[in-house]
């Protein structure tokens, strides 16, 4: 007997659209899909519904900050605070219909992937990096005015420069609970004082990084805009490239030989040029935003001519109450869709298939053995994208959790 059956939904698998059929669970796995009917203890009925699997946010930050300057944020808000903030962040994002999320860069986002796992509280499953990897003047400063000390003091970045600090800092960050390693490439947006187009650490700081990162199992993400430093991620053997703004042919080639995915963030770069001065986004973000939000559009073109990779990643870091905002995190298929030239299919592969396979997640995909992850969708996202908003009912591991857009 199964332990729960989805019965009579239209189901988009992750990776293609397969049309009715009833999804059969036993504990916390999908373990038969099949037309016929089965018996199960509990039961979904999804006559009408689109059924697909839970959504993956590839990049997102549970900060908990309020506002929007990230500086502030850390300089001021007691850290436990935030972490209490981005609890209830983590509840409305498994609301949203999101059941695994990668943060790319909070030390508190290991913590409450612990606290989910034990049940402490609800939310999706994360996929935490905890400290990202930083060089002096380098992107997760977030500031450079700062006495250096300050800097480390903030506790967001890992600071370190040369091999021997960078092998270091690697091992404190998997030591620190963290899955896999992000690292700083290139200058941002959100930092003062560096250039998106800048590149940050070395190629034989990144290729140490990287081989502590393998050592363990796992592996590297960067954050890179600009080409040169995107380029020597690639090569010193990254994953996945975060932004990827201001790459070139020539590396969108090289990205699809090693098979490196690119997550383009689009909802971050609306955000902030569109709402960012109102916001209190600081100065320095404001002057560099037009740069990289144009430059991707080119990236995502380049990226699906050479059959790279695309992961859905919104980069949001901060709760805004506008219509870009942490909980709203499906934003990103839609802008994939309408600036990004994305089919609607292939956006939602963004969100689900594509992560699943770059990521190596048991979740992500609706297949025998896989996590049963899975949403129920109250309209049509692959007839209409903005449907991706009307997630009513959400199972996470073969449990209902969200029923008619309530958690239960
Ligand atoms: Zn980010």
């Amino acid at each position: 007997m199964y332990s729960l059956a989805i019965r009579n939904g239209i189901v988009f698998d992750g990776e293609k659209f397969i049309g009715k059929t009833n999804i059969y669970v036993d504990g916390d796995k999908i373990v038969k899909i099949t037309n016929e009917r089965l018996d199960a203890k509990e039961e979904v009925n999804a006559e009408g519904y689109f059924v697909m699997p839970g959504l993956i946010d590839a990049h997102l930050h549970l900060t908990g900050i309020r506002g929007g300057s990230l500086l502030m944020g850390y300089l001021l808000d007691d850290p436990r605070t935030r972490l209490l903030r981005a609890a209830n962040w983590a509840r409305e994002l498994l609301m949203a219909g999101f059941t695994t999320v990668r943060d790319c860069g909070e030390p508190n986002s290991i913590i409450l992937r612990n606290a989910i796992n034990e049940g402490i509280i609800p939310g999706p499953r994360i996929i935490a990096a905890g400290s990202p990897i930083t060089q002096t003047f380098g992107h997760a400063e977030l500031s450079h005015s700062l006495p250096l000390e300050w800097s480390i003091q903030l506790g967001f970045g890992e600071i370190c420069d040369g091999v021997d600090e960078c092998i270091k800092a690697a091992r404190k960050v998997l030591r620190s609970g963290a899955d896999f390693i992000k690292i700083m490439a290139t200058g941002g947006v959100l930092s003062e004082r560096d250039r998106p187009e800048w590149p940050q650490l070395t190629p034989e700081e990144m290729s140490a990084i990287v081989r502590e990162a393998e050592k363990v199992g796992t592996y590297v993400a960067a954050h890179a805009h600009g080409d040169k430093g995107a380029r020597i991620a690639v090569e010193a053997g990254v994953r996945t490239i975060e932004h990827g703004s201001l790459i070139t042919e020539e590396t969108v080639k090289l990205m699809a030989e090693k098979g490196v995915s690119l997550t383009p963030t689009l909802s971050i770069q609306e955000l902030i040029y569109k709402y960012g001065k109102q916001m209190g986004i600081d100065p320095w973000g404001l002057e560099k935003i037009g740069q990289v939000r144009e430059g991707v559009i080119n990236s995502i073109k380049l990226a699906r001519k050479y059959g790279v990779m695309i992961l859905a990643g919104t980069d949001l870091g901060f709760k805004t109450g506008l219509d870009i905002d942490m909980g709203k995190n499906w934003v990103e298929v839609k802008l994939l869709v309408e600036l990004g030239g994305l089919s609607s299919e292939e956006a939602l592969r963004a969100a689900t298939g594509n992560a699943s396979k770059m990521l190596r997640l048991n979740t992500g995909i609706i297949r025998e053995g896989y996590l049963a992850d899975i949403v129920l969708i109250n309209g049509n996202p692959l007839e209409n994208i903005n449907d991706i908003a009307r997630v009513s009912t959400v199972i996470k591991g073969g449990k209902v959790t969200v029923e008619n857009g309530k958690l239960i």
